[in-house]
């Protein structure tokens, strides 16, 4: 039986991480800045050693094997240093997130 033949597609993949965020959401104009941080190597590499180091455990409530997101204590928008193991704490999803509106409501001034 003859091959149909397949045209290579010719659009690439989006980069969804990068895709424009809405205007006018405060996540996208905040995100921004630090998405090339995020991407590097050596973000990476000391993110799998925090997440290493804490054993699946979350540091902020104790929650054990569960998925660990690698937290700035003091956020890079607070000027927080970015690659110091000091600053970085793994956190579970609910801590995670709690942690994350807190800063932005004392940022707001709230
Ligand atoms: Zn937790």
């Amino acid at each position: 039986m003859a091959r149909i033949p397949v045209m290579k597609p010719s659009l690439r993949t989006a980069r969804t991480s990068i895709a424009p965020l809405m205007r006018g959401d405060a996540a996208a104009r905040s995100a921004k800045p630090t998405m090339d941080f995020y991407g590097s190597a050596a973000w990476k590499k000391v993110r799998l050693e925090v997440q290493r180091a804490c054993n699946r455990t979350c540091q902020g409530c104790g929650k054990t094997d569960t998925r660990i997101y690698v937290d700035h204590v003091v956020e890079l928008k607070d000027g927080g240093a970015p690659l110091d193991r000091g600053n970085l704490v793994g956190l579970c999803a609910p801590c995670h997130a709690k942690k994350t509106s807190r800063e932005r409501a004392k940022r707001a001034g709230r």
